[in-house]
């Protein structure tokens, strides 16, 4: 048993091998929601993509960035880091202090890129605005071993989970601009976009490439990398016609093959993909009104993503540690712990009809986006944390 900390609050971290989740909820019977993280799977997804991938996986830190993941994704072949913070890059050095950082953050403070680039040896800085550019010069005291990327904006993604271009990312007049004034102050240049999260349909990342083709061509510029982003998906409930990881990366190569862009260094950041099948979150039920059980984790905790605003539905099943399931089943609404009637997961969740108080709801697919999402909104914010060998 060790302690670690997590999110500021120590918890104890607790290591189980070879029992099943059954027998662990039985064992532990916890009155708490339990965040239960398969080290074994993070990296088996890593191995997968590295070897699907025909270039540089940056993992996304955002992700999930427990000290657990980050140490299963290295051991998976995950030598370098999408990262948006200073307090992910010193989080990432302190577990992998020869990783390559890449600052991936569009805005940044000053004093962070200062701090990255003397302290921690970033040579990887995003921008999508002239300004920044500007910014990471000064700050950098005129480096000349940058390597700069401008991340674009892409036409709106319908097809994803939550699009990830209305926030950042340059118009291609914009981007154009900016590859002309990034050139000659780049070691490397490149361009990055991001597809959107959880994207269910291949071929945006073919008309990303495409019109990334149009915009280096425009430009006259002569880039070195490409950076196709994240967006990756998974399967959850509800997801059973969703493209794969490897229809990505085959729609990737097609379209660079297509355009000509085969020489480039190819890189993506990777966050879902290489985690969510590695957590699952266990909860319990307090009260069940009908079709509505109130359970002990939600909207502010673990379940971010279930929200109406995402509305994802993982995949639950049921556990009881003293009877049997009479095997029938229904859809369920979920209500979280907190006093905010936004904390809410409408679901519907198929759960067993004669579920009830003091049964356990166990949500898979939790590794991204779910604990490190969790707040302590209303002192509900506690979780404890085990892992176990898969
Ligand atoms: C969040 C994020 C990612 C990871 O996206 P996934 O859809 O989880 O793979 C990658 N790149 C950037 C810039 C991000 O903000």
């Amino acid at each position: 048993m060790s302690t670690y900390l997590s999110q500021g609050k120590a918890l104890q971290i607790r290591h189980y091998k070879d029992s099943s989740l059954q027998d662990l909820v039985a064992h532990l019977r916890p009155a708490k929601p339990l965040y239960v993280m398969f080290p074994k799977i993070m990296k088996q997804s890593a191995q997968a993509f590295s070897s699907a991938f025909p270039g540089t996986a940056l993992y996304a830190v955002k992700t999930n960035p427990d000290p657990l993941a980050i140490k299963a994704l290295k051991s998976g072949g995950i030598r370098a880091f999408d990262v948006a913070s200073l307090a992910e890059i010193q989080l990432v050095k302190s577990i992998a202090p020869r990783a390559e950082l890449h600052f991936m953050h569009p805005v940044k403070a000053p004093e962070d890129i200062h701090a990255a680039y003397f302290s921690y040896d970033v040579r990887h800085f995003v921008l999508d605005h002239e300004d920044e550019l500007f910014k990471i010069m000064r700050e950098t005291e005129l480096a000349q071993d940058l390597n700069l990327t401008v991340r674009i904006a892409l036409p709106k993604n319908e097809t994803a989970l939550i699009d990830f271009s209305s926030k950042f990312g340059a118009s291609l007049e914009q981007a154009i601009d900016l590859l002309r004034k990034c050139r000659p102050v780049s070691r490397h240049l490149g361009l990055s976009f991001h597809v959107g999260t959880q994207t269910t349909d291949p071929s945006v990342y073919s008309k990303a490439i495409a019109y990334c083709a149009a915009l280096i061509k425009q430009s006259g510029v002569t880039i070195d990398n490409l950076n196709v982003g994240g967006g990756f998906p998974v399967a959850y409930e509800g997801d059973d016609q969703i493209c794969t990881m490897e229809d990505c990366v085959d729609a990737i190569k097609q379209a660079l093959a297509t355009h000509k862009l085969s020489h480039l260094k190819l890189l993506a950041e990777p966050g879902r993909v290489l985690t969510a099948r590695g957590g699952v979150l266990v909860t319990r039920v307090e009260l069940r009104k009908d079709d509505m059980l109130y359970i002990n984790d939600g909207v502010y905790g673990g379940l971010f993503d279930a929200a109406k605003w995402v509305g994802t539905r993982y995949p639950v099943s049921a556990i009881s540690c003293d009877r049997a399931f009479d095997g029938s089943v229904q859809g369920f609404r979920l209500a979280g712990p907190t006093c905010d009637s936004l904390d809410m997961m409408s679901g519907p969740f198929e759960l067993p009809s004669d579920i009830g108080i003091g049964d356990w709801i166990v949500f898979e697919n939790c590794g991204a986006y779910s604990q490190a999402l969790r707040s302590d909104f209303n002192g509900f914010g506690h979780a404890d944390i085990v892992s176990m060998e898969a």
